[in-house]
């Protein structure tokens, strides 16, 4: 739909004010998202930690003029257009039903605990377009995401295939009431959490109340519990259930394997609608039951059979994300292999302006299939996209993009197809570039990623940052109005790599670094970071970087003071300190009796500026020492209110760590800080289900052998075979971060979603387990840790802790990282 703020007003049902109206395209309810192009309208939300109506003087600096608001809102501003609203989420939401409301498509809703980004893709793929089908873009799938999508859904759609996902009880009833599916998809329940039944049985009722004015349900009914909540839901309202079961008779549809491989399922599919013989290229239970699932859709939707067949053998994985990782030449490598489309172009041109920093940026970029737009449209608005991007170059590939060139985007070099560029790259420096490479399917720009990227170590860990920012935010949404949020990145943020984790938490805006040492502050100073970073190990040797850097040092003893006290008078420069106290840990930090005489040296060292006072919690994950920490925040409490009484203005206090934010929310103060958790390692068990693992370390099987019965594997003969057997070669050893202590059966890996332990001894470089005649191949992939195998397992079996695990992974082990 094209729309101006006059339009909008008028959905929105408020009045324009009295000026011109402006031009609108797109909706940003995100300040830090801004990005030039089209125009924007800002919607101004609320949540527990920000106020976007904050936000509405920089926008408008930045050009824009459409704002929907809550707030009183003095307007001051020039030619700016402020729509009142009575709360601007629900203006957002009322505002989408009414665009699904006038171009009316016939609507599909896909929820469930997994699988719902790739179903929705899917049922996209088995609808012919003479059918003008439109999905949700990504995982839009939110509160807000609903709404952005049914903004972005074509006039002339006529089925409309929305994924809708909750974070919180109560918020299905919204988006049913946006979306009004006619039928739709409920995937599945999450294993993850099956042993709290009770909690599951709430979250399939939650969800089922999407469908509660539908007409159709489609759904795997293998699986119990879900299948017993959906047959008491279908009591209570006019549903007809779609069920679909592996045996026959059981369920309105009979899904028949016929034959499965490693990398096929072949299967007739008898349903309602008639039966189908197809092929798909998977064998995994979760995308046979996708495909299923998608399948039953799209025959649904009276989709026809040649098509579905030709349509479900070419069913690729969706790879919903951003893949940034090191490449030949020092480049960094951002490859985006989603399918492209503007928004998920401005999303990653936006993500390598992040991460690029310091680099020269150059796109590689192919013709965008399917925007819907006419080819002169599109180049027009990708390059109204590209041109905001500040780059040195771009590549374009591709025959439209040749016939229509990008405008007022310069240099742009064309290529006919992805060979020909491929030919033509060596005559182009990549050097320190930051690349991104955002490419169609037909494409295959895996093909360049593969070019440039470094020969691929076969260890790697992969860091899921979407995943980060989702702990972050679970924590955030904990936290009091007003508690400030400082989050550990010592020890390479515990494995994860501080430099990119520091960058994700700037960008979400936490209020305050901290590091172990100086070098560790100044590496993220050199990468751009512009946080406040406290540093945990002031040493001598290095506080010229505290000045140099405005690095702020955690003072512990007379000692440290009296050292930096005379550096900082020496340089005539005053220096950000935080004063340690020590509660009970007995570590470093000033003793209560120091209290005095602390307080006579920092009156005479007035150069050194106290921001904050804090300690440390010895035992906040553990239940059976509750008095002890309860005691520790006493002393706290104590030792701190003393040494304020020095100060004619408050100073911040500190002392929550993970395990006090889950359990002690007494001891929040005016800041948390944030370790452990973000990564995804809950202290408490109890919480581990709302944190999603950040770190997946993945080896390859090197190598396959036989072994005959009574020869012995490794060093030290320390296995041997009790039958003619063979055996995996796994990339992976102790100098890997693999400990030696996970020989002999204590440590397990997982390969093709099943669990091998270990045989005989862990190498320096390898590891092994029997396979037998497990189908496992050469290359295959092997989980150490991560989702499907909780790295507290491994700490376990390691008699660690889930924190060495993270850290003691070797920096050899390259680091991948995602953002979905
Ligand atoms: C490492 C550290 C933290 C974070 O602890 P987690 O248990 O990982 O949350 C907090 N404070 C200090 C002083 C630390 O050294």
């Amino acid at each position: 739909m094209s729309w101006d703020s006059e339009k909008l007003a008028r959905y929105l049902g408020v009045s324009h004010p009295a000026v011109s109206p402006q031009p609108v395209e797109r909706i940003l309810f995100d300040s830090r998202q801004y990005s030039a192009g089209s125009p924007l309208v800002f919607f101004a939300l609320r949540g527990p930690h920000h106020n976007g109506h904050h936000h509405i003087a920089e926008l408008y600096r930045k050009g824009l003029r459409v704002f929907v608001v809550d707030d009183v809102w003095p307007s001051e501003l020039e030619d700016a257009v402020f729509l009142p609203v009575q709360d601007s989420r629900a203006a957002l939401q009322g505002l989408a039903r009414r665009i699904r409301e006038e171009i009316k498509p016939e609507l599909v809703a896909v929820t469930g605990s997994n699988g719902k980004t790739v179903v929705k893709e899917w049922v996209y793929r088995l609808l012919p377009k003479s059918l003008k089908p439109y999905r949700s873009p990504k995982s839009y799938n939110s509160q807000i995401g609903v709404p952005l999508s049914l903004w972005a859904m074509p006039e002339d759609t006529r089925i409309g295939i929305f994924e809708a996902g909750i974070s919180m009880p109560g918020e299905m009833a919204n988006l049913q009431s946006i979306l009004q599916p006619r039928g739709g998809i409920f995937t599945n329940i999450g294993s993850a959490h099956g042993e709290n039944f009770v909690d599951d049985l709430q979250k399939i009722r939650e969800k089922l109340s999407l469908f509660k004015e539908a007409e159709y349900l489609i759904y795997d009914a293998d699986q119990e519990a879900l299948h017993k909540e959906i047959l008491r839901f279908a009591d209570e309202h006019a549903i007809r259930l779609l069920s679909w079961s592996r045996q026959p008779d059981r369920a309105k549809a009979w899904l028949e394997i016929i034959s499965q491989e490693t990398d096929r399922t072949r299967f007739i599919f008898h349903g309602p609608q008639g039966d189908v013989q197809a092929e798909i290229p998977f064998s995994d239970a979760a995308s046979v039951q996708n495909a299923v699932n998608a399948l039953y859709q799209a025959m649904t939707l009276a989709a026809p059979k040649d098509f579905l067949i030709k349509a479900l053998a070419q069913l690729n994985p969706i790879e919903m994300r951003l893949e940034m990782k090191e490449g030949h030449q020092n480049t960094l490598l951002i490859n985006d292999a989603y399918n492209s489309d503007l928004e998920s172009l401005r999303v990653a041109l936006h993500f390598l302006t992040e991460h690029g920093k310091d680099r020269s940026k150059v796109l590689v970029l192919s013709d965008m299939l399917q925007s819907g737009l006419k080819p002169k449209a599109l180049s027009k608005a990708m390059s109204e996209i590209i041109s905001a991007a500040a780059l040195e170059a771009v590549f374009a590939v591709g025959e439209s993009l040749q016939k229509y060139p990008l405008e007022g985007v310069l240099p742009v070099h064309y290529f006919r197809d992805t060979d020909d560029f491929l030919r033509q790259m060596s005559a182009f420096s990549w050097q320190d570039k930051a690349i991104l490479l955002k490419g169609s399917r037909p494409f295959a720009f895996e093909r360049i990623d593969q070019q440039l990227a470094r020969q691929r170590h076969e260890t790697v860990m992969e860091i899921h940052l979407n995943r980060l920012v989702h702990n972050l935010n679970y924590y955030r949404g904990r936290l009091k109005e007003g508690t400030k949020l400082m989050v550990m990145v010592k020890a390479f943020a515990y494995g994860a790599g501080s430099e990119e984790v520091a960058r994700v938490l700037a960008f979400h805006g936490v209020d305050y670094l901290a590091v172990a040492y100086a070098d560790e502050g100044v590496a993220l100073r050199k990468a751009g970071v512009a946080l406040p970073i406290m540093v945990l190990n002031p040493e001598s040797s290095a506080l010229d970087s505290f000045f140099d850097y405005d690095l702020e040092p955690e003072i512990y003893s007379f000692k440290r003071l009296e050292e930096i006290a005379q550096l900082a008078s020496q340089r005539e420069q005053a220096l950000k300190v935080h004063l340690k106290l020590e509660t009970g840990m007995n570590r470093l930090g000033f003793q209560a009796s120091e209290i005095p005489a602390l307080q006579e040296r920092l009156r005479e060292h007035p150069q050194l500026q106290v921001v904050s006072m804090f300690s440390h919690l010895a035992a906040s994950d553990d239940p059976q020492e509750q008095d002890f920490t309860r005691r520790q925040i006493r002393r706290f409490e104590e030792m701190s209110t003393r040494l304020q009484d020095n100060y004619p203005h408050p100073i911040m206090r500190h002392l929550a760590n993970t395990g006090a934010i889950e359990a002690y929310p007494e001891a929040y103060y005016d800041m948390v800080r944030l370790g452990i958790g973000l990564y995804g390692v809950a202290p408490h068990p109890a919480e581990q289900a709302q944190l999603l693992p950040v770190a997946e370390l993945k080896a390859t099987v090197s190598q396959l052998k036989s072994i005959k019965e009574g020869e012995s594997v490794g060093y030290g003969r320390a296995w041997r075979a009790s039958h003619n057997t063979r055996i995996a070669i796994i990339s992976i050893g102790y100098a890997d971060g693999f400990s030696r202590s996970l020989s002999e059966g204590k440590g397990s890996v997982m390969i093709n979603a099943k669990r091998y332990p270990i045989v005989g001894r862990v190498c320096m470089d390898m590891c092994m387990v029997e396979v037998g005649n497990d189908p496992v191949k050469e290359g295959d992939e092997v989980l150490i840790f991560g989702s499907e195998l909780p790295i507290q397992a491994m700490a376990q079996a390691m008699n660690t802790i889930a924190y060495e695990v993270l850290t003691g992974i070797s920096p050899r082990v390259k680091r991948v990282y995602f953002m979905a």
